[in-house]
C-alpha cells in the first residue's frame, strides 16, 4: 500500500469502524507531532512565507483587482511553495501531509484566493501525476510544476455533470494509428485555468466490453498550450476573486498516448483519490482562516465600548468566541490526525478527509458571519475584512464535493459493512439449517456489541466523562444503523434525511475523538491537567456540544417529522412556491 492513497477495501478506517460500534483508538492516538527535523522545516517555511506575505499579499487589493499580480505568483514560486508536496526526486520539497496541511492553513490565513491557487495546483492539479503517474510522466511534468513554471489545474466538472461526475460527456477517442487520443468537450469552473500550463482532464474513452460499446472514464495529462485548448472568460464570482476560474474547452486536442494517466477506465478512481487528499488542505485552510477572522473580531471586541464597557464583556458576544474556540480546537485536531493517517499509510482516510472538509468549511463560514456580527455596522463595510471573509469562505461548502454529497458519502460508506453483514444474515435465514454457523456468529457478535459498549483506554482520566459519552455515542450509532437497515433495507439509499443524521453523528464522533486525543497529548506534554486547562476546556465544550447534537440526531432516526417535511418540500416543488396564500395577499 502506497502512502497518500485511501484504500477502503484493504485498510482499516476509524469512521467506518464506528458504524459497526468499534473504536479503533490505534488510528487516532497518540496525537501526531512533527518529528524535530520537520518541525524545523516548518518553522523556516512559515517564517519565510509570513515575511514575504506581509510585504506582498494585500488581501483587500486582491479582492478588488480580481487577479494576482505577477509579484504574488513569482513570489510563491521563488519561495518553493509550488513544489511543497511534490516529491524531492522531481524537484519538489517532498513535504509530508502534516507539514503540507499546516502550510496550507497558513496560506488560508493569509488569503483565501491564494489558498485556492496553491491548492488547485498541488492538492488537485498535479496530485494525480504524483499519485498515479509513471516515472517518465513525473519527470516531464512534476519538475515543471515544482518550480511553478507550469501551474496545474484539475478539470472534472462540466455543464451537465457536477456532483454526478460520471455523467461527463467529454470524450477521448484513440486515433487509428495508436499514437494519441483526440479530446473533445468542455469543462467549467476550473480554478487556475487562466494561469495553467497543464491540466489533469477526465474524459470518456470508448471501449468494447463483451462485444458491446461502452465508455470508460479515464484521466489524461493535457498540455495547456496544445492546439485546440481554449479558455472561456473569467467568471465573476462572489468571493476568492483573484482565483482565476474559467471554462476550458477542448476541440480535437491531440493528447499523446504517453500522457494518459493510469489505465483506461481508471479515471474515476483517480479523481476520487485526488479529491480525498485535496479535501485535507481545504479543511486546514478553512479552520485556520476561521481563526484569523475571529482573532480580528476579538481585538475589536476588546476595543469597542458600548454601554460604558467593551462589547467583549457581554455574554452573548463571549458565547460566540467560546463556541468558535472549541470548534477550531476540534477542527484543527481533526485535520492533523487525518494528515498523520495519510503519512502513515495503510489507513483508509477517505471518510475522515470528507468529515474534516464538511466541518471546517461550515465552521469557516459560521465564524466569518459571527465575526461580522461582532463588528456590527463595520462588519458590513467594504473597508473592513469581515464581509470579504464571509464571501470568500462561502465557496468552501461547494467545491471539492459539495457538503451534501460528502455527507451522503460518509453515511453510505459507513452503512456498507453493516449492510453486508445483514445481507449475509438475510441469506442465512433463508436456509437456516445449513447456515447455523453464520447466524450464530452474527448473533454472537451482535449480542457482544449490545453488551460490550466500546471503551476508550487512551484518553486521560481528566476527560473520563467525555470519553464515556463518545463511546456511548459509538455504541448507539451502531445499534441505530442496524435498526435502520432492518427497517429500510437497500431503500436507505433514498433516505437522505437519515443519511444526513448519520453523517453528522459520524463527523461529530470523529472530531470529538480527535479533540480528546489532542487534549490527552496536551496534558502529557504539560505534565498535569492543571497545566493544560485551556485544552481541557476546549475539548469538554466541544464534546458536550457534539454529543448533544449526536443524541438528538440518533433519536430523530425514529421520532421525526420526515414524512411531513417531505410533503412540504414536494408541495413547494410542485406549485413553485414555498408559501400558502395569506389573507392579505391580493
Ligand atoms: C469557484 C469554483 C471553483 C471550482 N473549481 C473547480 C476545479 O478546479 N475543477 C473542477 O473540476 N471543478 C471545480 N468547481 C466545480 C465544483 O466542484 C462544482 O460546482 C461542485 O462539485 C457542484 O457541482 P454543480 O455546481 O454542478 O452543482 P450540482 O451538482 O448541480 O448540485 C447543485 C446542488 O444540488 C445538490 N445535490 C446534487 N446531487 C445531490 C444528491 N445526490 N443528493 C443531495 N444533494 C445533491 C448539491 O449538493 C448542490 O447543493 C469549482 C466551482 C466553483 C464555484
Amino acid at each position: 500500500m502506497t502512502t497518500h492513497l485511501a484504500d477502503p477495501d484493504h485498510n482499516p478506517s476509524f469512521t467506518r469502524g464506528i458504524f459497526l460500534g468499534e473504536l479503533r483508538e490505534d488510528l487516532v492516538f497518540p496525537f501526531p507531532e512533527l518529528p524535530p527535523a520537520q518541525r524545523e522545516d516548518l518553522d523556516a517555511i512559515l517564517d519565510a512565507f509570513r515575511t514575504w506575505a506581509s510585504a506582498t499579499v494585500d488581501t483587500a487589493r486582491l479582492d478588488r483587482d480580481g487577479r494576482f499580480g505577477d509579484d504574488v505568483r513569482a513570489g510563491m514560486a521563488e519561495l518553493g511553495m509550488m513544489g511543497l508536496n511534490i516529491p524531492e526526486e522531481y524537484g519538489g520539497f517532498g513535504a509530508s501531509a502534516l507539514l503540507f496541511s499546516r502550510v496550507f492553513g497558513e496560506v488560508g490565513t493569509t488569503d483565501a484566493a491564494l489558498a485556492v491557487y496553491f491548492g488547485a495546483h498541488q492538492s488537485i492539479g498535479c496530485k494525480g501525476i504524483t499519485l498515479f503517474g509513471t516515472d517518465e510522466q513525473k519527470r516531464r511534468w512534476l519538475t515543471q510544476c515544482a518550480t511553478g513554471e507550469r501551474v496545474a489545474a484539475f478539470c472534472l466538472t462540466e455543464p451537465g455533470s457536477g456532483s454526478d461526475a460520471q455523467a461527463m460527456r467529454t470524450t477521448a477517442v484513440p486515433a487509428a494509428d495508436g499514437t494519441h487520443y483526440v479530446l473533445n468537450g468542455e469543462k467549467i469552473w476550473i480554478s487556475n485555468a487562466g494561469y495553467a500550463g497543464v491540466f489533469t482532464v477526465f474524459a470518456k474513452v470508448p471501449v468494447e466490453v463483451d462485444g458491446k460499446p461502452k465508455q470508460r472514464v479515464t484521466a489524461f495529462i493535457v498540455d495547456a498550450r496544445a492546439p485546440g485548448v481554449k479558455l472561456g472568460k473569467i467568471e465573476e464570482k462572489m468571493g476568492i476573486k483573484a482565483s482565476d476560474t474559467r471554462s476550458v474547452s477542448f476541440e480535437n486536442v491531440r493528447v499523446p498516448v504517453e500522457d494518459r494517466l493510469g489505465e483506461v477506465g481508471g479515471g474515476f478512481r483517480i479523481a476520487l483519490e485526488i479529491l480525498n487528499s485535496g479535501r485535507l488542505g481545504l479543511a486546514a485552510g478553512s479552520s485556520r482562516g476561521a481563526r484569523r477572522i475571529l482573532d480580528l473580531a476579538l481585538s475589536y471586541a476588546k476595543e469597542r465600548k458600548q454601554f460604558g464597557r467593551p462589547i467583549g464583556s457581554f455574554e452573548m458576544i463571549q458565547r460566540k468566541f467560546a463556541v468558535a474556540a472549541a470548534e477550531c480546537y476540534a477542527a484543527d485536531a481533526g485535520w492533523m490526525i487525518c494528515a498523520a493517517m495519510v503519512d502513515r499509510g495503510g489507513v483508509d482516510f477517505s471518510l475522515e478527509t470528507a468529515a474534516c472538509k464538511v466541518f471546517a468549511s461550515e465552521l469557516a463560514f459560521r465564524a466569518s458571519c459571527d465575526a461580522q456580527q461582532v463588528a456590527g455596522g463595520l462588519g458590513y463595510s467594504k473597508e473592513y475584512p469581515y464581509e470579504q471573509a464571509v464571501r470568500d469562505s462561502r465557496i468552501m461548502l461547494i467545491f471539492e464535493g459539495t457538503n451534501e454529497i460528502l455527507r451522503a458519502l460518509i453515511a453510505l460508506s459507513g452503512l456498507q459493512q453493516p449492510g453486508e453483514q445483514l445481507k449475509e444474515l438475510g441469506r442465512a435465514f433463508r436456509d437456516p439449517l445449513r447456515s447455523l454457523g453464520a447466524i450464530g456468529s452474527y448473533i454472537g457478535g451482535r449480542v457482544k456489541r449490545q453488551l460490550a459498549k466500546p471503551e476508550f483506554s487512551r484518553v486521560h482520566a481528566a476527560l473520563k466523562d467525555e470519553a464515556e459519552s463518545v463511546a456511548q455515542a459509538v455504541h448507539d450509532l451502531a445499534l441505530a444503523v442496524e435498526k435502520l437497515l432492518v427497517v429500510h433495507g437497500k431503500d436507505v439509499i433514498e433516505r437522505q434525511f437519515h443519511q444526513e443524521r448519520l453523517a453528522n453523528s459520524a463527523i461529530d464522533i470523529y472530531l470529538s475523538t480527535a479533540a480528546l486525543s489532542r487534549a490527552t497529548w496536551a496534558i502529557a506534554k504539560a505534565g498535569s491537567p492543571e497545566l493544560a486547562v485551556a485544552d481541557i476546556d476546549n475539548a469538554r465544550i466541544f464534546v458536550s456540544m457534539a454529543m448533544r447534537r449526536t443524541r438528538r440526531a440518533l433519536r430523530a432516526l425514529e421520532r421525526n417529522q420526515d414524512a411531513r417535511l417531505k410533503s412540504l418540500a414536494e408541495r413547494a416543488l410542485e406549485t413553485g412556491s414555498l408559501t400558502v396564500e395569506t389573507p392579505t395577499d391580493a
